[in-house]
């Protein structure tokens, strides 16, 4: 399960944006955006305008990194979402919205996606009764994902419900006295707050 190992605030700097890859510190002033919002390295406040390419090139790494995959995966669930019926960008970011890393995230166990990768790996849910440490398992309609009662890191779990980042989103219900949430439907484009242009990773992988 191969996963970037780097500095994660560098990623938004490229970026230009808060890709919110790392909590509670995002929220601040520690962030590396709020002190040097440019890009890492020698170069990075060189300003050079951007082609075209470079435009699609990096709507495609913004939509990874927010999601934590790798180019190979990210590649995988672009050459299914083109198989599936419907536009393609949509189906794009759907699936990545179905991954049960961000499905905790947007539930509130975790506070990040990396966060719920992490937990996710270390087998502490369980979806519909069966422990589940997948973090890029897809969630179904009608699947209950749930704090095994055995957790280790369920006391992080509650602490990341309590401070109750963000509202849940339409296509999920939280039950947080019981520790679980049920996805009641797949989640629409409008359900989806990416700051990605979906469109343009289309054209990219369409040359
Ligand atoms: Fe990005 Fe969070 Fe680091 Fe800020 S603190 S640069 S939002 S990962």
């Amino acid at each position: 399960m191969a996963r970037y190992r780097d500095a994660k605030c560098r990623l938004c700097r490229r970026e230009g944006m808060k890709l919110f890859l790392k909590g509670a510190r995002c929220f601040t002033d520690k962030c590396a955006i709020e002190r040097r919002n440019y890009p890492p390295g020698q170069h990075g406040l060189t300003r050079s305008k951007p082609t075209p390419f470079g435009v699609q090139l990096r709507e495609k790494q913004k939509a990874k990194r927010i999601y934590g995959v790798l180019e190979t995966q990210f590649r995988r669930y672009f050459h299914a979402a083109e198989r599936e019926k419907g536009i393609t960008g949509e189906n794009l970011l759907k699936q990545l919205e179905r991954r049960l890393d961000n499905v905790v995230h947007r539930l509130g166990f975790a506070a990040s996606r990396r966060e719920g990768r992490q937990m996710v790996a270390h087998g502490q849910f369980e979806v519909n009764g069966r422990k589940v440490s997948v973090p890029s398992y897809l969630v179904k309609v009608g699947d209950v994902v749930k704090i095994r009662p055995s957790s280790k890191m369920a006391a992080r779990m509650d602490e990341n419900l309590n401070a109750g980042r963000g509202a849940v989103p339409q296509w999920l219900d939280l039950d947080a006295a019981e520790r679980k949430g049920t996805v009641r439907s797949f989640p629409l484009r409008e359900d989806i707050q990416v700051p990605v242009s979906e469109q343009l990773i289309v054209e990219l992988y369409s040359k």
